[in-house]
């Protein structure tokens, strides 16, 4: 029998089973009753995970595609927007409205740090013109949450739109796009929703169609008016990804039968006991505001973090993801999200200790393991 293999990285995620077989049945056309409902299904329960009551929308891409849509669909050529970079992704956000000619007011977090709220607060007050606040839930690349509610509060009383990348973070950390203020909410499928990669989404709050109706900057496939004019008789504009809509469909359900704060309860208790292993086998936490979707670690001095990552995925069948340019070497990243589970997050942790035992870490054998077990065992 082949050896079990675990892949911890922060997407894609595992894609458990049941989704699986359901993706595997024959194709079926996409303009019938029968995908309609669906479709149908998939949008207004993933809207119970985002926690909305407004209008969401399903795109062929990758999550990438969806940023993109929450800058073409409601700026103009020439605004000005806020954006936070504490990572990479909140980086990504600036790169695009470049693209675009849309001028940034950055905000500089250090990497690892969640930024704050009253710089926030300060910077919209300093820039009274911005249209809009571009930041981040889980920022994947230093494994942070970001306090999303707490800068939702200021932003909320300003012009400018509030627009979150939750493609990490959503179903790990905790959201709640209406309460917290959200005008756009991006995700996409290959995370915390655990089916394969291919699908994007945007939360569209009515603020935020407003500012729809005055964008002048280009679009054509990811234009929200053609996705909401294709919805109203539950379609898309363009051929659906029919097969990964049928896994989100079976992807949320599952999701929703448990309840999604469950869920989250889930993760972060997978998150706290990784964290606490790691604790135990003497390393540290990256991050100063841990993520309960995926979790940084110091590799430790001397050691090479690429030497690690290789052994635990040949000798172990553990994939970790590495660190993201600076933290190249640096870092090393095992997600909580989606379909990874107490078991896959028991069986790294031994991984991990083991590998590190080799590689000459002088650790307690099975500190780690028992600490962890301690809380989700
Ligand atoms: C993975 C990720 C992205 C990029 O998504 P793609 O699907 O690769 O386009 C963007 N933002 C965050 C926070 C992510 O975790």
């Amino acid at each position: 029998m082949a050896k079990k293999s675990y892949l911890m990285t922060p997407g894609p995620t595992p894609v458990p089973e049941d989704i699986r077989n359901e993706m595997a049945k024959p194709i079926i056309h996409h303009r019938t009753k029968e995908y309609q409902t669906i479709f149908k299904d998939a949008t207004e329960g993933l809207k119970k995970i985002f926690k909305t009551k407004g209008d969401l929308f399903t795109f062929t891409s990758s999550g990438t595609g969806a940023m993109e849509a929450s800058i073409v669909n409601v700026l103009s050529p020439g605004d000005k927007i806020i954006v936070v970079r504490g990572g990479k992704f909140g980086e990504r956000f600036g790169d695009i409205a470049k693209a675009y000619g849309v001028n940034t007011v950055n905000i500089d977090v250090e990497w690892g740090s969640a930024p704050s709220p009253v710089i926030i607060k300060e910077t919209l007050k300093a820039n009274p013109d911005v249209k809009g606040v571009y930041t981040t839930l889980c920022e994947t690349s230093t494994a942070t949450v970001f306090d999303i509610k707490t800068i939702g509060e200021v932003v909320r009383a300003t012009n400018a739109l509030f627009v979150v990348d939750t493609i990490s973070g959503l179903g790990a950390d905790d959201f709640l796009n209406d309460e917290w203020g959200v005008d756009i909410a991006i995700c996409g499928s290959q995370k915390g929703l655990m089916i394969p990669p291919g699908l994007a989404f945007c939360s569209v709050s009515e603020k935020a169609w407003r500012a729809v109706e005055t964008s002048k900057l280009p679009k054509f496939y990811f234009n929200f008016k053609k996705y909401k004019k294709a919805y109203i008789d539950t379609d898309t504009p363009f051929t659906s990804a029919i097969t990964l809509v049928i896994g989100l469909k079976k992807a949320v359900e599952t999701i929703n039968s448990k309840g999604v704060d469950n869920v989250i309860a889930e993760h972060q208790s997978q998150a706290r006991a990784f964290r606490e292993a790691v604790k135990a086998i003497g390393l540290s936490v990256f991050s100063k505001s841990p993520s309960s979707a995926v979790t940084g670690v110091n590799t430790p001095e001397g050691m090479d973090a690429d030497a690690l990552i290789k052994l635990l995925k040949t000798e172990y069948g553990v994939t970790f993801a590495g660190g993201q340019e600076n933290l190249k070497g640096k870092v090393f990243r095992c997600a909580h999200m989606g379909g990874i589970d107490k078991e896959h997050t028991l069986e790294s942790i031994k991984a991990l200790e083991e590998a590190l035992l080799k590689m000459g870490w002088k650790c307690k054998s099975c500190a780690g393991f028992d600490a962890a077990k301690k809380i989700i065992g």
